[in-house]
């Protein structure tokens, strides 16, 4: 079907003011922040999709699936468009994006039973803007909080800064609605807990819109004692002598909502006033008074019993400082990608693995010691480093973080530099038995990877492939390896 054709037919399901051609939209639409660089220099190299749709309730998400199952059109689902991995990189001629939009109501806040009902377009900062005027929280704060909304969250399977205490979105999660490519609408009921099969949600929390749309969210939500928060900063010998105090803390039973250790290349970029050089360990304690105090004596013990590796304390106000300005504002993302119009510089390419206590330090020694060796541009690198932000009792995470000038088309920016280091990163990962993306998604730009991510079960992962979504419909290229690898990443005809 041709786009005009498209567009005609589009009409039938939505008015015409749901309907967005705009050009420049268009172009914002076919690529997300993973190609920022080529984005902003008007260099592209993918279709835009031939319109931007924004449906007002689930009964149009499901007609517009319908008719987009019928007539083999591409969908992207998008919400708070701060993806970093491709997932909303459009790879096919005829594509629409589903924007969630005019899905914007919160349904319910229900502290009795500790839960709140959203739309999908819902951004978390106004559920939680709402939550904190009756003394309550999410619990979930990515830096992206001012931005991201809640289909999105759960399609990527977001992490927020407290995730040590509060968990992951897929904690969170209690129930859900969502839409599949043949226009069925699923309701996963809100309940505390259940035995009734497997446990469907995950069939959703994490899809990255490659199975189907996420039209509504049940989270859980907690009391807020912002009082009794307690923040604690040290100076590290190195990156391993802070992941043993991590490692201490969380087996003895403790959970603070934050617990971190910087590389020092990467303090030098965060804590530029109290680095002095250093790696940087910091924790945060929350919750009722009781609970916040016994957990800052479990950091202060554990910092005890691994004192050999620890040089200073830091002020705690400075690390107190320091988390009020962490997330990004629209203005910020904007103001970003303003920079790199002029700049020919990248900041903060970012890698999120993880892995077991005993592996996350060998992952991150031979990732180090490959990417200097390897990588063809490393006299172009500004910045090489790392940090872990979450942590569970069994392992924690690694945040490669990477800086880089580029002297290079701005269309060959990804295949020149980042992708190398991406990839010594994965491979080093997968070599190890960690997972190659903790928190970010597979998008477009890992997908490569996603049959060895998942070895004998990546079986269970097609099979709901070709159960959901049979026309290949949900986002093409998205968390399934397809052939349009060899053009987008590899640059091959
Ligand atoms: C500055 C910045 C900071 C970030 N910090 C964090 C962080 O701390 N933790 C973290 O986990 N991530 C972080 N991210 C990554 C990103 O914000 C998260 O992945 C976020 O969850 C994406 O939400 P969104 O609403 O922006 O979704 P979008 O970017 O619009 O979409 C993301 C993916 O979800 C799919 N999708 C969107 N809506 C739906 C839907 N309704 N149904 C089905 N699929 C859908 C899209 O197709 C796409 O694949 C950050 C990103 C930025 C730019």
């Amino acid at each position: 079907m041709n786009s005009k054709a498209v567009l005609d037919q589009l009409t039938d399901i939505v008015t015409p003011e749901q309907i967005n051609t705009n050009e420049a939209d268009l172009y914002e639409a076919s690529a997300d922040r993973y190609k920022k660089y080529a984005k902003t220099r008007k260099a592209l190299d993918v279709p835009a999709p031939v319109a931007i749709v924004y449906p007002a309730s689930v009964q149009e998400v499901s007609a517009l699936l319908k008719f987009c199952n019928r007539e083999r059109i591409n969908v992207i689902p998008r919400a708070g468009m701060t993806a970093t991995e491709g997932g909303l990189e459009n790879w096919k001629d005829t594509t629409l994006v589903i924007d969630t939009l005019k899905l914007d109501k919160i349904l319910k806040i229900d502290p009795y039973n500790s839960q709140a009902t959203v739309q999908a377009g819902v951004p978390l900062q106004v559920l939680e803007d709402e939550l904190r005027k009756i003394g309550y929280t999410t619990g979930h704060s990515p830096q992206s909080k001012p931005v991201a909304k809640f289909g999105g969250l759960v399609a990527t399977r977001s992490i927020g800064q407290f995730s040590t205490l509060y968990g992951g979105i897929e904690d969170m999660v209690v129930g859900l609605e969502c839409v599949f490519p043949d226009g069925y609408v699923s309701r996963i009921k809100n309940v505390s807990r259940r035995a009734g099969g497997p446990d469907i949600r995950h069939v959703v929390i994490g899809n990255e819109g490659a199975l189907c749309y996420i039209t509504e969210v049940t989270v859980k939500i907690f009391k807020y004692f912002p009082e009794n928060n307690k923040f604690y900063g040290y100076l590290v010998k190195d990156v391993e002598s802070g992941l043993k105090v991590l490692r201490e803390v969380m087996v003895n039973g403790f959970r603070p909502s934050v617990a971190r250790v910087y590389s020092e290349e990467d303090a030098a970029q965060h804590f530029y006033h109290f680095h002095d050089g250093k790696c940087v360990l910091l924790f945060m304690a929350e919750g009722p008074k009781g609970i916040a105090d016994a957990t800052g004596d479990a950091i202060e013990e554990a910092v005890r019993t691994h004192q050999d590796g620890i040089l200073s304390q830091v002020d705690s106000q400075l690390i107190s400082d320091w988390f009020d300005n962490l997330n990004w504002s629209q203005q910020d993302i904007d103001d970003e990608f303003e920079e790199m119009r002029t700049s020919d510089s990248h900041a903060g390419y970012t890698t999120e693995i993880s892995a077991d206590w005993e592996t996350i330090p060998a992952i991150y020694t031979s990732v180090m010691a490959r990417v200097k060796a390897e990588f063809g541009r490393v006299e172009d690198l500004t910045m090489l480093g790392g940090h872990s932000s979450h942590s569970y009792l069994n392992g924690t995470n690694m945040y490669f973080v990477y800086n880089y000038k580029i002297h290079c088309a701005p269309e060959d920016e990804l295949l020149v530099y980042h992708h190398p280091i991406q990839k010594i990163i994965v491979e080093e990962t997968l070599k190890h038995g960690g997972s190659m993306c903790h928190h970010h998604g597979i998008g477009k730009f890992r997908s490569e990877w996603t049959k060895d991510e998942h070895g004998t079960a990546f079986y269970m992962l097609e099979k709901l492939k070709e159960a959901f979504d049979p026309n290949g419909i949900m986002n093409h290229g998205t968390i399934f390896p397809t052939d349009e690898i060899r053009k987008y990443i590899y640059q091959e005809e």
